[in-house]
């Protein structure tokens, strides 16, 4: 009996004394949002292959332009909740076929190449956007369009740039990949008065916030 009260009181005791461990507050774990899916971005050109540029100096490359524009758009598609891949992150060249072949093996549900356009004649401007067209009963190339309409869209609406329209294009990155494809071609380096805006990263962000609005609209 005395045995027993004293496993009692020790039992008491150990009931009493503070704990161990401090009372941490709820640890707040932000609720996990599913993905709304992979989108490939498509910094145009790279490494020693400039692209267009200015006319004039400072010279400004398109392959510049097209990785700003390209991580302000991997940016705004996160912001979205999509889960985004860039073909490439720095100023190194990716051939045309391995940009292709990455998309391909990674399914995304599409792929968006980024690049700033140049003209002979100087007073050639806008904005147009590039889809591969093939046969109208083809889903991928009519799915191309419909992306290609909504970003053009939206890009007009947002800059006031003329809009040089929604086009086929032969391009090797549209025309290899197996998933709605487009191509976009922001403003013109060699015209003078586009080259103004494009020099401003402000621009190059209001550009990729528009193109993500455009995919936006077409993914919901
Ligand atoms: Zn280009």
């Amino acid at each position: 009996m005395r045995r027993y009260l004293v496993f009692v009181v020790l039992l008491l005791l150990a009931a009493c004394s503070p704990s161990r461990y401090p009372d941490y507050p709820d640890i707040y774990y932000p609720p996990v949002k599913p993905s709304r899916g992979l989108i490939i971005v498509d910094p145009g050109h790279g490494g020693e292959d400039l692209g267009t540029k200015s006319l004039k100096p400072p010279i400004l490359p398109e392959k510049n332009m097209n990785l700003v524009t390209a991580r302000y758009l991997a940016q705004a598609l996160e912001a979205k909740g999509f889960h985004v891949l860039l073909t490439r992150h720095d100023d190194t060249f990716i051939p045309l076929k391995e940009r292709a072949e990455f998309a391909n093996e990674r399914r995304p549900l599409l792929f968006v190449s980024v690049h700033y356009n140049a003209a002979p004649n100087k007073s050639a401007k806008g904005i147009e956007v590039f889809y591969y067209k093939t046969d109208p009963k083809n889903p991928r190339s009519q799915a191309s369009k419909v992306l290609a309409e909504m970003i053009l869209a939206s890009l007009i609406t947002g800059t006031e740039a003329p809009s040089r329209g929604v086009k086929h294009g032969n391009f090797a990155v549209i025309r290899e990949t197996q998933m709605p494809a487009v191509l976009v071609e922001g403003g013109f380096l060699t015209n003078e008065e586009e080259l103004q805006k494009l020099k401003n990263p402000g621009y190059l962000k209001r550009i990729a916030d528009l193109i993500a609005d455009g995919i936006d609209r077409y993914v919901s």
